[in-house]
């Protein structure tokens, strides 16, 4: 079985017990406005550009047949540090079919697509490779995105697999998906990282596009089939960073079983030039900074962790 894998980063230490292989695989079914990983939001390779490789060569603009491709005028641009970390090339999502012609016309490997097929024994060779450290540190394998549940089947094979060779699994998931599929989850997974954004309905489908009923059902199904699980939220500001959400969010998570952890996830606006880069709307384009110290230990009263 294939599924359509992103990224593999290793020697993660923050997304479960000791040290993990986060394997990072393709879709999301939500549109949260603040994704941190852009890329993993479409279930299918994706064109990106890397601005570092570029030599502003212009080739692959030529090259393009769609006209899906545009360049910044050097020209015009001003003197100095380029303007955008180097974004040279705007792609025009709406008119690329994702031919490949301007990938093959790049010089420096600059375009590529994102994602790749691979199988679960191959994602598993890779992971495999660090398994002297998950041993001495109770680690093993997270699997992250985009989300796992977009690919259900891939990422339950994948977790068989590894707990078949003894590592502890770990999944990051924002829980939409049929409860009967989530329960299939249970047995191969030794924890559940799971974002809620919002308790309040419409306050979610703000800011993800869709409604949280099925969410907050599946977790109250994790909590009473005894699953271990860490609740996290993720705090943006002008979206879920409000008294009134952090509150809602910590009543909720104490209310599924007294033993799951809530955990406030900082802001992080280095996604930005990601969105810009990609030509992609960053809609929170305007904030810059992080939630200071202070702001946190705030956050973090409201919700009862301090
Ligand atoms: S993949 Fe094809 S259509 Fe898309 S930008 Fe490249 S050349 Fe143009
Ligand atoms: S992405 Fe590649 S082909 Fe396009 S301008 Fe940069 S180096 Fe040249």
């Amino acid at each position: 079985m294939n599924g359509i894998v992103f990224d593999i980063r290793r020697f993660s230490i923050h997304d479960g017990d000791g040290i993990r292989s986060s394997v990072y695989l393709k879709g999301c079914p939500l549109r949260c406005q603040w994704c941190q990983n852009p890329e993993g939001q479409d279930g299918r390779p994706t064109l990106w550009h890397f601005p570092s490789k570029c030599i502003e060569c212009g080739d692959c603009v030529a090259a393009c047949p769609r006209g899906a491709l545009s360049s910044r005028d050097k020209a015009a641009a001003p003197k100095g540090p380029k303007p955008d970390a180097g974004g040279f090339i705007r792609i025009d999502r709406a008119r690329c079919d994702e031919c490949g012609a301007c990938v093959e016309a790049c010089p420096t490997a600059s375009l590529g697509f994102v994602g790749r097929p691979m199988s679960v024994e191959e994602v598993l060779d890779e992971v495999l490779a660090d398994a002297v450290f998950y041993d001495v540190s109770g680690g093993g394998l997270t699997l992250s995105g985009g989300d796992p549940v977009a690919q259900p089947d891939f990422s339950l094979a994948l977790l068989r697999a590894a707990k078949a060779k003894g590592l502890t699994t770990a999944i990051e998931s924002c829980l939409y998906l049929s409860t009967a599929k989530l329960l299939e989850f249970l047995p191969v997974t030794d924890l559940f990282l799971a974002d809620l954004k919002a308790v309040d309905p419409v306050l979610h489908n703000k800011g993800t596009g869709f409604d949280n009923a099925l969410i907050l059902r599946n977790l109250w199904e994790l909590a009473d089939a005894g699953a271990r699980m860490k609740v996290r939220l993720p705090l943006i500001p002008g979206h879920t960073a409000t008294r009134e959400n952090v509150e809602a969010v910590a009543a909720f998570v104490r209310s599924l079983r007294g033993d799951i952890e809530l955990e406030l996830l900082n802001f992080n606006p280095l996604a930005r030039d990601k969105y810009r880069i990609a030509g992609l709307t960053y809609a929170l384009d305007g904030v810059s900074t992080r939630f200071s110290e202070e702001e946190m230990r705030r956050f973090r009263s409201w919700a009862g962790l301090s």
